[in-house]
């Protein structure tokens, strides 16, 4: 039976995307061998990597505007310390919307000075500070687009002096944005381009060489920029599957494309949250992700009930988060509006159960 995956991460792919990498396993493009038997230096893996980096700045709109596309490894939390080390020298400014603002705070303050400009934390997350200033004299200002936890994302983003730089590993590739307003993004990605194991890095090349520490080879963007993302060996198999996401979405129309369909797929659960008095939204209204729906049952002894209802239509990952409960529907990209419906419809039949 199909399952509907709704996993916040690692998370769903497309599936002409897990075709191409399982056949690239076996043989890759007909060249009589597998993706992850052969040297990442040789002809066909460079051209890979280099499909891979230039997709990434297409897709963003970013091309011939200074900045350089990287495939990295560590994770998303390889660059709470990364940002930091290549780029705090004094002072920087991080908004706090959860838990992974909230690891990157924690890593800068082991580079420098950390102004928490705002926080929503008195609420448990639930929503995006607004309103407050930033200083002046920043190193740079570090925002995390989509919060996947609490279910939250900015949809407005600061004006500031301060170069910005945004953790935008859940909501990558999912909107129409001015990405040119950013000087560095980040993304795992695990949650909306590929398997777990490297980590798309696009960062302006102008804001680099500015702190006075000393940065370990691996640890340097420079280092990684000027050996194009094969300082180490990278690894092959998250970047090839990353660039076969990216090709998927350049065919369907790109950036554009893709969020028309996400605005359906929110808008069809986020209405039945809120006219279905069964489930209540966890999310303050005005912030809610397009990606990441966190929402709870009015009555929790239909808990049981509601679940195996999930179970039988086959939908998969809906469990919210240890830090907020209830329910989280994770919408990336390659989540069809038809498994939206799936998940809809058990709603509503739970509303005349319940
Ligand atoms: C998942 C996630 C991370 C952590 O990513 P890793 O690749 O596991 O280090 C960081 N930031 C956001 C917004 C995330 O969703």
């Amino acid at each position: 039976m199909k399952k509907h995956n709704f996993s916040a991460g690692p998370c769903i792919l497309p599936k002409d995307v897990l075709l191409k990498a399982s056949e690239a396993i076996m043989d890759l493009e007909g060249s009589g061998l597998s993706l992850i038997e052969i040297s990442h230096r040789s002809k066909d893996f460079v051209a890979i990597m280099e499909r891979a980096r230039t997709l990434a700045l297409t897709l963003l709109g970013l091309e011939d505007q200074g900045y350089k596309a990287l495939f990295l490894q560590g994770g998303a939390s390889m660059q709470f310390l990364m940002v930091a080390y290549n780029l705090l020298e004094k002072k920087a400014g991080y908004l706090n919307t959860g838990t992974w603002s909230d690891k990157a705070i924690k890593e800068a303050k082991l580079f420098g000075e950390v102004v928490e400009v705002g926080s929503s934390k008195d609420e448990n997350f639930n929503y995006i500070p607004k309103g407050y200033t930033v200083p002046h004299g920043l190193d740079y200002l570090h925002l995390t687009s989509n919060n996947t936890i609490f279910g939250t994302q900015i949809k407005k983003f600061p004006k500031t002096d301060a170069p910005l730089v945004c953790d935008m590993s859940s909501d990558i590739f999912s909107r129409v944005l001015d990405f040119s307003k950013f000087d560095l993004i980040y993304a795992g990605a695990q949650k909306n381009m590929g398997p777990a194991g490297t980590t798309l890095v696009v960062v302006k090349e102008d804001l680099l060489g500015k702190v006075s520490r000393k940065i370990p080879s691996m640890l340097s963007y420079q280092i990684h920029i000027e050996k194009e993302s094969m300082f180490n060996t990278p690894p092959v198999f998250a970047v090839y599957t990353s660039m076969l996401t990216m090709d998927w979405l350049e065919q369907l129309g790109g950036i554009p494309a893709i969020a028309e369909i996400n605005e359906k797929k929110a808008q069809l659960l986020y209405s039945e949250i809120d006219l279905n008095p069964v489930f209540q939204g966890y999310a303050n209204q005005d912030d809610r992700s397009v990606m990441n729906a966190t929402f709870n049952l009015t009555e929790p002894k239909l808990r049981d009930t509601f679940d195996e209802m999930l179970r039988e239509a086959g939908i998969n990952g809906l469990n919210g988060h240890r830090s907020v409960g209830g329910y989280r529907a994770s919408m990336y990209n390659a989540l069809s509006l038809e498994s939206v419906g799936v998940l809809v419809d058990v709603m509503s039949e739970m509303e005349r159960k319940g």
